[in-house]
């Protein structure tokens, strides 16, 4: 996929990920973020690509992104460049992964001996260090704080913030004709703001890479774990989930 004739020309990179690179921009309260065609598995021990990858992921969080903030979610978005690249607020990501859980699923069903799509009666935030050398363990609020990740207070936001993105989420999908299984988020600090409501915002992505996506009437998976137990359709189902996204 190349990018088109929007692209900038290209700052340092401040960061290279499994899935995407972000790069400095000429403002400097300003990131370039490209998105990648690989994936990766547990902990980065599982590598692929597919063509068109980093594409449909861009487009889904250029998508869901600004109708998020409409729904009083702060965003680190700030628009699409191109069709692997969008223009972000350069923010300071808080190590943990925020994982919201609406059904039991993949590890967390593993670990408590649930089966895969037992439902849970309220929603689970959970929080994980992200190392993939520590294979992303699983902390708490006192860990973030007493190790200097996050205030309390900033704690309390990212919470706040996640069942926000949930409640608006899960029926947004659901009359798409998916069920929201569970998802990752990623937050970030903007610089210079003291008030966490100013300064948590919601960073990363969200797409088939972060979230599990059923199908609600043939509870086909829709998302990552195609790729991550070999189901095979794994390019067929991300174009699937862009489609009922765009069809609005
Ligand atoms: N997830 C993610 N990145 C990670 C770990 C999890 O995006 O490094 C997402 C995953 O796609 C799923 C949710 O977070 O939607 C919960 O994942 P889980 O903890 O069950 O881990 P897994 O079973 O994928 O190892």
């Amino acid at each position: 996929m190349t990018t088109s004739a929007n692209t900038q020309s290209s700052g340092e990179l401040k960061y290279e990920g499994k899935a995407k690179r972000v790069f400095a921009t000429a403002n400097p309260g300003e990131y370039r973020v490209e998105y990648k065609d690989d994936a990766t598995a547990f902990n980065a021990q599982k590598r692929g690509s597919w063509a068109g990858k980093g594409a449909t992921n861009n487009a889904i969080t250029a998508l869901l992104y600004p109708q998020l903030e409409d729904a009083g979610v702060p965003t680190h978005f700030l628009k699409k460049l191109s069709d692997t690249e969008q223009l972000v607020r350069a923010v300071t990501i808080v190590p943990i992964e925020v994982i919201v859980r609406n059904v039991a699923a993949g590890s967390f069903a593993k670990k408590l001996g649930l089966e895969e799509g037992t439902p849970l009666s309220r929603p689970v935030v959970e929080y994980c260090y992200k190392s993939d050398a520590l294979g992303d363990p699983l902390v708490n609020t006192d860990t973030a704080v007493a190790l200097g990740w996050a205030s309390v207070a900033e704690m309390k936001r990212i919470r706040q913030l996640a069942i926000q993105v949930r409640d608006f989420l899960t029926p947004y999908f659901l009359t798409r004709g998916i069920r929201l299984i569970d998802f990752k988020l990623e937050f970030g600090k903007l610089p210079g703001l003291s008030d966490p409501g100013e300064a948590i915002v919601l960073a990363d992505e969200i797409s088939p890479d972060t979230c599990r996506f059923w199908d609600a009437e043939t509870g086909e998976k829709m998302d990552k774990d195609r790729f991550r137990r070999d189901l095979g359709g794994v390019e067929a189902a991300y174009a699937e989930m862009l489609r009922r996204i765009e069809q609005g």
